[in-house]
């Protein structure tokens, strides 16, 4: 088994779906992509920042999950990161309505000892001089990095974001985003011009139609599960991202073969992320259910057909 280390936000979200909305609740890149890589019981810890409005019991939760928090630091009299999302009745589209990085704004992000030799990083969505900077810190080159990112470091940090996609070897995108960081429509010609960037192998996510995974000229479709309701895409993202790093931190085996299931387990545990609001439907997800999905999973995609 590898060691995982995790940077992204930890953060309070206020979120508006067709369904309903929240006050501030427990949101954040890295909360999400933790909860889900919780699920391999693999050794991870977080590396992040909160204020010292954020509640103990939020943290509590992610520690209970055998996630070290060593490396959340707490700014007692700073505010924490936060975000508000408005989505749209076709529950694939949102509008940012607030991106608040207060504690965020000079964070310097440090890696606890005991996982600075972690064979897979997950670099979650945040500032990409933060992400960087964990790279720096490794002793050892890490057997995979994988970078999540968005739409909002590509309009305010365009440079730094370049000089991180260089340096790791997946980056898990957004359809729209790897459209914007490319200026290519066909994400097949997009995926191209990432790998130029740097990634060897390029995860475009496209919400409910699933995700494809790119590596030299081949290509690996996941769809994802039709469910008959999406409550909250909040943090699905982020949850694909989790399964994904957690499945090869689990399995230590980081070919594109491999990838392929980690791009399966991704899809699944995002596919529950979905059923309810932030990270309620994580936060005790039996082993039991996720491999029931698994099949489905199986069921759903799996043909005979003999060539004529
Ligand atoms: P996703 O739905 O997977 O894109 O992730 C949503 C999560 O990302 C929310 O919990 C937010 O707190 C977090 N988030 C939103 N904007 C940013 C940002 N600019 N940088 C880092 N994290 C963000």
């Amino acid at each position: 088994m590898s060691k995982l280390v995790i940077v992204g936000t930890v953060a309070f979200d206020a979120i508006e779906t067709p369904f309903g909305k929240t006050d501030k609740i427990l949101g954040g890149a890295a909360t999400f992509i933790g909860l889900s890589a919780s699920q391999f019981n693999v050794d991870s810890a977080i590396v992040s920042v909160v204020g010292g409005d954020f509640p103990q019991e939020y943290l509590d939760l992610l520690s209970e999950k055998n996630i070290d928090i060593s490396g959340i630091e707490i700014i007692k009299d700073g505010k924490t990161f936060f975000w508000s999302g408005r989505y749209h009745n076709d529950m694939n589209s949102r509008d940012t309505l607030a991106t608040e990085l207060n504690v965020l704004a000079d964070f310097n992000p440090v890696v606890p000892q005991d996982y600075k030799d972690a064979e897979i990083v997950m670099l979650g969505n945040l500032h990409p001089i933060v992400q960087s900077s964990v790279l720096d810190q490794m002793t050892k080159k890490p057997k995979l990095a994988i970078l999540d990112t968005m739409n909002f470091w590509m309009d305010s940090a365009l440079e730094d974001l370049h000089n991180v996609i260089k340096r790791v070897d997946v980056i898990t995108i957004n359809d729209e985003e790897a459209r914007q960081l490319t200026g290519e429509y066909s994400l097949v010609v997009a995926a191209r011009k990432i790998h130029e960037m740097g990634p060897k192998y390029v995860v475009i996510k496209k919400g409910e139609h699933g995700a494809l995974l790119f590596h030299n000229d081949s290509v690996f479709y996941a769809p994802a599960l039709p469910l008959e309701e999406v409550f909250d895409p909040t943090g699905a993202g982020d949850t694909f991202a989790g399964g994904f790093a957690g499945y090869l931190a689990k399995t230590g085996d980081v070919s594109f073969e491999n990838m392929k299931n980690a791009v399966i387990y991704g899809s699944t545990l995002a596919s529950f992320c979905v059923e309810k609001f932030g990270t309620e439907r994580m936060e005790n997800l039996p082993k039991k259910e996720v491999h029931q999905r698994l099949q489905q999973f199986k069921d759903l995609t799996q043909f005979d057909i003999e060539l004529t």
